[in-house]
């Protein structure tokens, strides 16, 4: 079992990471519970896992009541925010309770979401199923649903009184959605780890294919990372969160254009965006060529894109950038970009060329 502690003051929570935990997770829920009823909010394709769950809080006497959400992306929406909220209020959840979001990444965001405005504010824990979420989405207190206008417009920061992270759970992931998980795990090398980097190069294939020892090493290192980030910089204002956004300036751009469906996943965009951050940087002359290579190298020996013929773009390097503009991130007419000197060391850039961005896109080959 690995435990890493979010330090931020009295909001301050612990990630358990362990296999087999969900089955186990009664002994960490039933003091949240207050001998109330719990209510823990899934999607469909996580039903195994809810059974697994309800049965673990039944036998230590926990009662507990099931609100199962369509999965998919649509599902952070409105009406979604409303349908839960109404559920969660005729179940009588008080500001003291504490709603369990089992699921990916859509139901960590809109049941975090939903906490932060329920009573002014309720208790959440994330039980994450998927690798993304577990390595990314549910530490850090990012919660939001999407509009017309966009994707994650509309949300709030609220911290998780608690993260369980099971790796059993990504037994019945789809290939593809591990895959895009792993995307943000290589990005924690990519930041600030060329060591951890060289793991993943080393690891990731074995990782994929199913290895639970490695894929707990890299929930357990991932975790760490994002923990010891967000304890300093919770809401993105001194800089240093914005690292985690690495691969994602381009990445947005990507998924944009691929009109935010199933034809890229968000992880696939971060990947592609990643090669394209370093490539970006080696042309640039920041970083040497021979690390862009290496990054790209090992994104397509996993499957992941690594650029936009891989990621099936076939727009030009100015339709992209206008996509950019369109990111959440622009700051008084500036986009920051996350750009590199090397493996393991990315650093933002407010002064890119988007001229130079879109040159360097049209010479990527489609
Ligand atoms: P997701 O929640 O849609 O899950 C992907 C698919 O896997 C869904 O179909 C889901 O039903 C299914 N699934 C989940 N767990 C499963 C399991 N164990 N077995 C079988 N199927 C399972 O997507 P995601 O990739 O987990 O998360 C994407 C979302 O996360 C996006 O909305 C994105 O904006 C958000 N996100 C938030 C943050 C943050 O900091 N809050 C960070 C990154 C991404």
């Amino acid at each position: 079992m690995t435990i890493v502690r979010v330090g931020l003051g009295t909001r301050s929570y612990d990630v358990v990471i362990e296999a087999g935990l969900l089955a186990r997770a009664a002994e960490h829920l039933k003091p949240l519970a207050r001998g109330r009823v719990m209510a823990i909010v899934t999607d469909e394709n996580v039903r195994p896992h809810l059974d697994v769950l309800r049965g673990a809080l039944s036998d230590a006497g926990v009662e507990s009541e099931a609100i199962v959400l369509p999965p998919g992306e649509s599902t952070k929406s409105w009406a979604m925010l409303e349908h839960l909220t109404d559920r969660l209020l005729d179940l009588g959840i008080e500001r003291g309770d504490h709603v369990v979001a089992l699921g990916g990444g859509v139901i960590g965001d809109l049941v975090g979401f939903a906490c932060s405005i329920l009573k002014r504010g309720c208790g959440f824990v994330q039980v994450p199923t998927t690798l993304l979420a577990q390595v990314d989405s549910s530490v850090g207190g990012k919660t939001a649903i999407n509009t017309r206008a966009g994707k994650n417009l509309i949300g709030a920061f609220h911290q998780p009184a608690l993260v369980l992270i099971d790796p059993v759970v990504l037994e019945t992931l789809p290939l593809r959605q591990v895959r895009a998980g792993y995307a943000e795990v290589v990005k924690y090398g990519l930041i600030d780890d060329a060591d951890f980097f060289a793991w993943c190069e080393a690891n990731g294939a074995a990782l994929l294919a199913g290895d639970l020892a490695l894929r707990e090493h890299a929930i357990a290192y991932s975790v760490a990372a994002k923990a010891r980030i967000v304890a300093e910089d919770e809401r993105e204002t001194r800089g240093r969160r914005a690292l985690l956004n690495l691969g994602h300036t381009f990445g947005h751009a990507l998924e944009a254009e691929a009109g935010f469906s199933d034809r890229l996943l968000h992880g696939e965009a971060v990947a592609a965006g990643m090669a394209l951050a370093y490539g970006f940087s080696a042309a640039k002359g920041l970083a040497p060529q021979a690390d862009a290579a290496r990054v790209a190298a090992h994104l397509r020996s996993v499957g992941l894109p690594d650029g936009l013929a891989a990621a099936s773009i076939v727009a030009s390097g100015e339709v992209l950038v206008a996509h950019m503009l369109h990111d959440k991130k622009m700051d008084a007419g500036t986009l920051p970009f996350l750009l590199a000197r090397g493996i393991g060391q990315s650093f933002v850039d407010t002064s890119v060329d988007l001229d130079a961005v879109a040159a360097f896109l049209n010479l990527d080959p489609r």
